[in-house]
């Protein structure tokens, strides 16, 4: 069952800027994304769902479509993680996506040929749109439901982990980049009115710039972007970067303590910056030495210094943070991922056997 922790909408004081705001906060009060997730579970938030594989598709791009189930493999595998102990989302319905998407965005993708260009997957044009809903968008849309309910999850948890997610080049009006739906965006504005939260930070260390959440929060003081990118690959989006509250340039070619000392510099700025109720950190592992995209140079053992570093930054403040998957590129990626995240559990950043403690 839902949990409105939040007052009632306000009374609309008849502008349209209030009228959509009002809009909104209903549509969020009234949203099935948020239920009461029982302590017998661990906040990391997986549906089979998410994987996307048919007619090929996951051989035509070099995204690996189905990293976030085998992420949960290798930790069930592993024994680190109980499969009957991680959390199902629900799917982001349309009045869900309304929240943040216009209804003209959500209607330009009943276009096949239009979702083909924002997955970069030319040969889905081809295909009838039922089947895109089905087999691309759904998958998303269900995916878009995790990170969601994952800020709900870490404010009661301190931490949550949605093993997808993490769509950072879509904003409200506009997808590309493999990202459909603006997840981070509807994630915050969740938080906002579900969780009584007024200022987020976002940690966006996916190689390329995240200017989908840039654009959706731009002049929003409510919200802290610290983003690590390489500004020689996509987006290249210099209107987004603006917007950006600590920008670090990483280029081409840049190495795992290089990275880590330019990361530590960034952590320590932000903390001075701006005190955050909520952290959502994006953190793809495209940065990986070898990903033909991110075209870094940071080892495996780099991306778990990473982690721990930024979920050691959150636990420090007792901040509650979110934690997505994003981009990465590589088979290996899964597995790095996975290592990742035994590492945070042996570091007790967060726990994945006992019944979780309130913070
Ligand atoms: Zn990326």
């Amino acid at each position: 069952m839902a949990t409105a922790s939040s007052s009632p909408p306000a009374v609309s004081g008849g502008s349209a800027a209030t009228d959509s705001e009002t809009l909104r906060k209903n549509q969020i009060l009234s949203s099935k994304l948020y239920f009461d997730v029982p302590l017998t579970k661990v906040p990391v938030i997986y549906s089979s769902s998410y994987d996307i594989a048919f007619l090929g598709i996951e051989k035509l791009h070099p995204f690996d479509s189905s990293k976030w189930g085998r992420v949960r493999g290798f930790l069930i595998r592993d024994g680190v993680l109980d499969k009957k102990r991680t959390v199902e989302p629900v799917e982001a319905s349309k009045d869900d996506l309304l929240v943040v998407h216009s209804e003209s965005y959500l209607n330009s993708l009943k276009s096949s040929l239009n979702v083909s260009i924002i997955v970069e997957v030319p040969p889905v044009a081809l295909l009838p749109n039922c089947l895109v809903q089905k087999k691309v968008l759904y998958p998303f849309r269900m995916q878009v439901g995790g990170t969601v309910l994952a800020a709900k999850l870490a404010k009661e948890r301190g931490w949550a982990i949605n093993l997808g997610g993490g769509f950072h080049h879509c904003s409200a009006e506009s997808g590309g980049g493999f990202c459909v739906y603006a997840d981070i965006s509807l994630c915050i504005h969740y938080a906002f009115v579900r969780l009584n939260i007024s200022r987020v930070m976002i940690i966006d260390l996916d190689a390329h710039q995240g200017n989908g959440h840039e654009m959706d929060f731009a002049n929003d003081s409510r919200v802290y972007i610290l983003d690590m990118y390489n500004p020689e690959i996509y987006p290249r989006d210099f209107v987004a970067r603006r917007h950006i509250n600590q920008r670090v340039e990483i280029v081409s070619g840049t190495r795992t303590d290089e990275y880590l000392k330019q990361l530590d510099k960034a952590l320590e700025v932000a903390g001075h910056m701006f005190d955050p109720e909520l952290v959502v950190y994006n953190a793809g592992t495209d940065i990986l030495d070898g990903d033909p995209l991110g075209l870094l140079k940071v080892s495996p053992d780099g991306i778990t210094s990473r982690d721990e570093k930024v979920f050691r930054f959150a636990k420090e403040k007792s901040i509650p943070i979110v934690m997505l998957t994003s981009g990465g590129y590589m088979k290996s990626s899964a597995r790095v991922i996975a290592d990742s995240i035994v590492n945070l559990s042996k570091k007790s950043l967060i726990d994945l056997e006992k019944a979780p403690v309130k913070i």
